[in-house]
C-alpha cells in the first residue's frame, strides 16, 4: 500500500508503525518534551495530542524544538540556509525597528535577492511581512498594559504613532484606543468547578482561555474578571466552557493528563516571552527565575521574570508553578504556596511512575529549559544579549 505522508493522519500512522519508509519525509515534534524526532525513532511513543508534524527539521527548530539525541533528525535533509534564516528571524524580533533587507542579507552572508527568496521559501513570508506581523503582535500585547498608548506604539517598534494607527484596524480589528479600553461587546464566558485544590475558575473569550484561577467563590471570580475586562459582556452556562473546566479539573487530579487549550494571553511583549518560556518547562521539572531569564535572552531581567510569573492569570496552562527561586526555595505563587507545592509534587510523582522520558536526557546541573533559541542561536543570543536594545520591560 502506498503510504501517504502528506496528511497528519498518514504521518501519525507511520509514527505508530515506526515506519522507516517515512524517514526524511517529515519530522515529528513532541510538545511536552520540546524534542523532535525522525518518524521511526525508537524512543517512547508520544501521545497523539502532544505531537506536531513538520516537513523538515528546520521548521521544528524554528518553533523551538530541539533535535532528539537518539535518532539525530537534524542530520536529515535540511536547507543549508535554515540557520541563517532562523537567526534573521530572531534579529527581526529583537530589533526595535525592522532591520533593512540589505542588513539581514549581509548578516546571513547572502545577496539580498537570494536571502529574500530563501527566507520566503523557509518561512512562507517575506522578511518585511515577518517584521510587520511581529510588530503587530507586540503592539497588541503592549497596548493592554502600557500606561500610555504612545509608549506602547514606540515599544512595538513603530517609528511614528500615526503609522501604528494606520496599521491598527488591520492588525487588531479595531483602533488602538478601543483596544486599550477593552473591546466593547467582547464576550467572556466563565464558570467554576470544585477540585481537590479548591474552587477553580475558568474564563474564555472567543479566542481562547483567558483565565484559570483558584478562587474563593464564583462571585469573587466574576468580580475579578470585571476588573480585568471592564467593558466585556460576562456570561455563564457556556457548554464548551463546561468541558474546558472539566479538563482543567482532571489535569489537577491527574498530573499526567494533558492540558492543551487555545489561550487568549494578554500581557506585555516581555511577559509573553516569559510565559512562552514557562510553557517549555516539562512537567515534573523546574527552572529558576534566572534560567528563564537566560532562556528568553534577557539574563539580567531576573526580577522582571519574577514579576511576569506573578502576573500570570492562566494557572496550569502557563505553568508558573514550575519556577523556583535561585537558592532552590519555592518562591511565591499567586494562588498560595500550598497549591504550588501540591502541583509540583503531583507532577514529580507522575513522572517517577512513568519512568524518566527517554526523549529528555538531562544531565544533572544542565540547563533544563528547552528554549526557542537553544539549537540555532543560543550562543548567538548570548553573545548579542548585551547589545540588544530589547527586551521591553513593562512600564510602570
Ligand atoms: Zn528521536
Amino acid at each position: 500500500m502506498m503510504q501517504n505522508f502528506e496528511t497528519d493522519e498518514g504521518r501519525w500512522l507511520a509514527v505508530r508503525a515506526r515506519d522507516r519508509a517515512a524517514d526524511g519525509r517529515f519530522i515529528v515534534a513532541v510538545r511536552t518534551t520540546g524534542v523532535y524526532c525522525r518518524p521511526h525513532c525508537p524512543s517512547r511513543m508520544p501521545l497523539r495530542a502532544n505531537v506536531r508534524f513538520y516537513d523538515d527539521a528546520a521548521q521544528a527548530e524554528r518553533d523551538g524544538f530541539r533535535a532528539c539525541k537518539r535518532c539525530a533528525p537534524a542530520g536529515s535533509p535540511r536547507h543549508p540556509a535554515a540557520e541563517a534564516v532562523a537567526r534573521a528571524c530572531r534579529r527581526i524580533e529583537s530589533a526595535p525597528e525592522s532591520p533593512r533587507l540589505a542588513e539581514l542579507a549581509a548578516a546571513a552572508g547572502l545577496s539580498p535577492f537570494h536571502f529574500h527568496r530563501v527566507f520566503k521559501k523557509l518561512t512562507g513570508v517575506t522578511p518585511k511581512q515577518y517584521a510587520a506581523a511581529h510588530r503587530a503582535r507586540r503592539l497588541r500585547t503592549n497596548l493592554r498594559t502600557a500606561g500610555r498608548i504612545t509608549d506602547a506604539v514606540y515599544d512595538a517598534g513603530f517609528a511614528t504613532a500615526s503609522r501604528a494607527y494606520e496599521a491598527a484596524p488591520e492588525t487588531l480589528g479595531m483602533t488602538a484606543g478601543a483596544y486599550r479600553a477593552g473591546a466593547p461587546g467582547e464576550r467572556i464566558a466563565f464558570t467554576t468547578a470544585p477540585s481537590s485544590l479548591g474552587l477553580v475558575g475558568v474564563a474564555a473569550t472567543e479566542r481562547g482561555v483567558c483565565a484559570i484561577e483558584f478562587v474563593a467563590s464564583a462571585d469573587a471570580f466574576e468580580r475579578a474578571l470585571r476588573e480585568r475586562f471592564p467593558r466585556a459582556e460576562m456570561r455563564t452556562g457556556d457548554p464548551a466552557l463546561a468541558q474546558t473546566v472539566t479538563m482543567v479539573v482532571r489535569r489537577i487530579e491527574r498530573p499526567d493528563a494533558t492540558l492543551d487549550l487555545p489561550l487568549d494571553v494578554r500581557g506585555t511583549a516581555f511577559q509573553l516571552r516569559v510565559w512562552e518560556a514557562l510553557r517549555r518547562i516539562p512537567p515534573g521539572a523546574t527552572a529558576s527565575y534566572s534560567e528563564v531569564a537566560a532562556a528568553i535572552g534577557a539574563p539580567h531581567a531576573v526580577r522582571a521574570v519574577g514579576s511576569a510569573c506573578g502576573a500570570n492569570r492562566i494557572a496550569l496552562a502557563i505553568p508558573c508553578h514550575r519556577v523556583r527561586r535561585e537558592d532552590g526555595g519555592e518562591g511565591g505563587y499567586r494562588w498560595g504556596i500550598e497549591r504550588k507545592r501540591a502541583l509540583a509534587r503531583g507532577e514529580r510523582d507522575a513522572k517517577t511512575e512513568a519512568g524518566d522520558s527517554e526523549r529528555l536526557p538531562r544531565p544533572p546541573g544542565a540547563q533544563h529549559l528547552p528554549t526557542s533559541r537553544r539549537s540555532n542561536a543560543s550562543a548567538n543570543a548570548r553573545r548579542s544579549a548585551s547589545t540588544l536594545r530589547g527586551p521591553t520591560v513593562p512600564k510602570r
